[in-house]
This record gives structure tokens, sequence and C-alpha cells, in this order.
């Protein structure tokens, strides 16, 4: 399986603090942290540790944290000959503060995840071109994940979009999109309609009618839903011990990438991504949450 992965690359500065600091005010406890984080960079991560090969398209910037994610990267075996080096900002970066509470407080500084303009991506048509499915989230432009689905859906390949954070989706976007992966705030957000608990079916309805082929609202610990033309399928969350919930979202696309890709869209494609979400909550940390293809097949069994 051939998956590209076009989206954004962050360095996690994580301090965890007794108590959120008010304005003006100094916390000189702080135990530091810094991490590998980005919603394209975790989907790369989930799908390559989950057995597909791997090409990631992101832009990382002029600091030595580019050097830091493209050698991580590499280790785990993902192609970053399409990294796009953008020598004008910094790396994308997300200062969060948590407090023992675990209410937190965060700031997102895109940086070179914005410079990653649509050219910057399709002139690597080629790679494209070999994909079998490509697969994109929303702290890109959003004219860049227009153009690359556009130039994907036009040669016949499979296009995953994750529009998180949510964004409004024009008709022709969703045109190109096979698979449309939300959570519940996102397909109520996209689709218009509020959420009230028992109306998957009507915010799917609606997603479908603008365009997407194939809808999934993942649910948390109450698992996932996915409607098409054909079928509606349910599937419970696993109980397991939820530790962290950071890049649940992010293994569950990643590995949904790699079942797609493999084998369509079908009750045990979602029930593998389903599995390795699961066990990606039961660990702290975004990327070092990601299991393993063997690691799933465990949990299994
Ligand atoms: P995040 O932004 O935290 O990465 P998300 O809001 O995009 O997550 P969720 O719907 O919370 O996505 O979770 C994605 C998938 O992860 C769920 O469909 C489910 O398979 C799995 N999952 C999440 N939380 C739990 C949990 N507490 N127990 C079991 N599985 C879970």
């Amino acid at each position: 399986m051939k998956i590209v992965v076009v989206g954004s690359s962050n360095i996690d500065m994580v301090a965890q603090v007794k108590h959120l600091p008010t304005p003006g005010e100094t916390v000189g406890d702080a135990c530091f942290m810094q991490l590998l984080g980005g919603k394209g960079a975790n989907q790369a991560v989930a799908a390559a540790r989950l057995g597909a090969s791997v090409t990631f398209i992101t832009s990382l910037g002029n600091d030595m944290y580019a050097d830091v994610l493209k050698k991580q990267f590499e280790k785990e075996g993902i192609v970053t000959d399409y990294v796009v080096d953008d020598v004008h900002h910094p790396t994308g970066t997300a200062l969060i503060l948590v407090a023992d509470s675990g209410e937190n407080c965060i700031a997102v500084a895109p940086g070179a995840n914005h410079s990653l303009l649509p050219d910057s991506v399709t002139r690597f048509e080629a790679v494209i071109d070999e994909a079998d499915i490509v697969v994109m989230q929303a702290e890109i432009p959003y004219e860049t994940v227009k153009a690359v689905a556009l130039l994907a859906n036009g040669k016949g390949k499979r296009v995953l979009f994750n529009p998180a954070p949510a964004c409004p989706i024009d008709r022709e976007l969703m045109n190109a999109i096979d698979l449309l992966v939300v959570n519940e705030v996102e397909a109520s957000f996209i689709s218009g309609l509020s959420y009230t608990g028992d109306n998957l079916d009507e915010m799917a309805t609606a997603l479908m009618a603008s365009g997407a082929r194939h809808v999934i609202i993942t649910l948390g610990s109450r698992g996932v839903y996915m409607k098409n033309k054909k079928e509606t399928v349910r599937i419970s969350g696993y109980k397991v011990n939820a530790v962290d919930t950071t890049a649940a979202g992010d293994t569950f696309c990643g590995a949904l990438a790699v079942a797609y890709s493999q084998r369509g869209l079908d009750r045990e494609a979602l029930e593998f991504a389903n599995v390795a979400a699961a066990i990606a909550v039961t660990r702290m940390g975004a990327q070092p949450s990601i299991p393993t293809l063997e690691e799933v097949g465990r949990f299994k069994l």
C-alpha cells in the first residue's frame, strides 16, 4: 500500500504546571517536555507503523527542529524526499500549558505549515501518481488541500480528508473526497446541523448530499459510525483504560487509510482503525502512543 500524507508537522512544547498562570503571573515550578506532533505527522506515523509505505509531504521551518522532525520521520521508515524547506518561517509550534487538574491552555504558531501552498505539493505530481490513497487534514492551507484533492481525484486516486480543525468545505472539494473522517463536533459544524446525540444519520446524509462518498463519524469512547450509499455501519468503542486521548483521531485516520487501501471500506477496515485508536488512548502522548501492526494484531487476539 502506498499512502501519501500531505499535512502539518509541529513541535509541541509542553509545560506541566500546578496551576495555569493568570495574565501577568509567572509560575516557576513547571516540568518541560518537547514532543513531536501535528496532525499530518501523526497520521503519517500511524500509517507507517501499521505497515504502509508512506510518503509525507510537509513544510518544515528554518530552525533546528526541521532536522529533528525529518530524522524522526526517517526512523519511522517514512519517505521524506518531498519535504519542503521553508527558509522564511519557523517550524510549526504548539505552546501547551497543562495544569495538574488537566485544564490546559494552548497557542499554536503554524509557521511553516502555512507556507505549504498548492504548487509546493502539486509539483510532486509523480508521487501522487504512485499513491493508492492521499490523506490530508486541515492544519495546512485550504487551497492546498483542495488543489491536491482535485489532482488526486482526477487521476482516479482515493482521497481521505480529515477536516480538523473544522473548516467549511466547498462542493468542488467535497466531490473529490472518498472518505470524510470527522468527529461529532466537526460533523455538526460542516453539515450545519446541531448534534442532538441521535442524529448521526441526518448529519452523515447531509455530508453525503454535499458530495462525500463515505462519511465516517468518530465517537470517542463510543466507537465509530459510517455511512455510504450502500450501508450504514455502527461499531462500539473498546472498553480500555484511557489515559490520554491525544492523537486518537489521527491514529484512527492513519489506520483507516491503511485498511482502506488494502481492502476497501468495510466493517473490518473500520474495526482495524477502531482497535488501533483504542490502543493509542491507553498510552501517553501523541506519536509515542501510536501502535504497530503487531500490537493491533495482538489486541485482536
Ligand atoms: P483527538 O482530537 O483526541 O485525536 P478526535 O476527536 O478526532 O480525537 P475521537 O472521536 O475522540 O476523535 O476518537 C477517535 C477514535 O479513537 C474513536 O472513534 C475510537 O475508535 C477511539 N477512541 C477515542 N477515545 C476512546 C476511548 N476512550 N476508548 C476507546 N476508544 C477510543
